[in-house]
C-alpha cells in the first residue's frame, strides 16, 4: 500500500504518518525534514526554504525524492509520503514515474484544520537545536522547559509570524487543484484534523484497513 498524507502546516500529518508507518510497516519519507538537510549543505536551497519559505521548484524536488525512495525503498511498494507531493505538478510526476515502475499511489489522505487552528499551533511549535525533538508550547510543552536530550528548544524561522501567512497562502494556492485532481482520481480521503491525536489515528487505521479490502 502506497500512501500520499497531505495537509496544511501543523495539520498534524507528519505525527500521522508516523503512527501509520509504525502501525503498518511503511517506509516514512518526509520532505521537509529531507529538503531542511539538503539545506545544510546547500546554501541555495537554503536561501529558498528557510530565509524566503517557499517552495523549491517541482521538478528539483521531484528529482530528490525519485532518487532517494529508489534507494531506500527499491520495490517501491508500502511507503507514506508526508509533504510530498505538494502541487498538481508534483504528483503528476510522480505518478507517471510510478507507472513506468508499475506502481502507483493507492491512497490520498487529506487532514483538514482551519488556518486560525494552523498559526495557533505554528506559533507555538519548539524544536531541540540537537536531536530535532518536537514540541508544541500548548499541547504538548517540554518538561522544565527543556528537550529531554538537554538541547536548546527555539523556533524554526520559517514559523515565525510572517512566515507562516506566506506558508499557508502557498499551500492553499498549490493544493487546491492538486486535491481536485485526486478526488477525481477516486483515490482522496478528508479527515478532520481538528480531533484527538489518538482519535484521527484509529480513524485512519480503519480506512486504510477498508480500502485494502
Ligand atoms: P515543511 O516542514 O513540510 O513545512 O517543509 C519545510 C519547507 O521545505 C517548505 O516550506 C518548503 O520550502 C520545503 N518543501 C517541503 N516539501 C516540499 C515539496 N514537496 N516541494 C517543494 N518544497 C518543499
Amino acid at each position: 500500500m502506497n500512501i500520499i498524507i497531505l495537509g496544511p502546516q501543523a495539520s498534524g500529518k507528519g505525527t500521522q504518518a508516523k503512527l501509520l508507518s509504525e502501525g503498518l510497516g511503511l517506509f516514512y519519507f518526509e520532505s521537509g525534514n529531507f529538503l531542511r538537510e539538503k539545506a545544510e549543505r546547500d546554501p541555495r536551497i537554503d536561501e529558498i526554504i528557510n530565509k524566503r519559505g517557499e517552495l523549491l521548484p517541482d521538478e528539483e524536488t521531484f528529482n530528490l525524492v525519485r532518487d532517494y525512495l529508489k534507494e531506500k525503498v527499491p520495490t517501491l511498494d508500502n511507503f507514506i509520503l508526508d509533504g510530498y507531493p505538494r502541487s498538481l505538478k508534483q504528483y503528476q510526476l510522480l505518478i507517471d514515474w510510478l507507472k513506468e515502475e508499475g506502481k502507483k499511489i493507492d491512497l490520498a489522505i487529506l487532514l483538514n484544520i482551519s488556518d486560525q487552528e494552523a498559526v495557533r499551533r505554528l506559533s507555538a511549535r519548539v524544536v531541540c537545536e540537537k536531536c530535532g525533538s518536537v514540541y508544541n508550547l500548548i499541547t504538548n510543552p517540554p518538561p522544565g522547559g527543556k528537550c529531554q536530550c538537554g538541547g536548546n528548544l527555539t523556533q524554526r524561522p520559517d514559523d515565525r509570524p510572517e512566515a507562516i501567512e506566506k506558508r499557508l497562502q502557498t499551500y492553499h494556492a498549490t493544493t487546491a487543484p492538486l486535491i481536485e485532481v485526486l478526488k477525481k482520481d477516486g483515490i482522496l480521503v478528508e479527515v478532520d484534523g481538528e480531533r484527538p491525536i489518538a482519535v484521527i489515528s484509529d480513524d485512519l487505521l480503519k480506512i486504510v484497513a477498508g480500502h485494502g479490502e
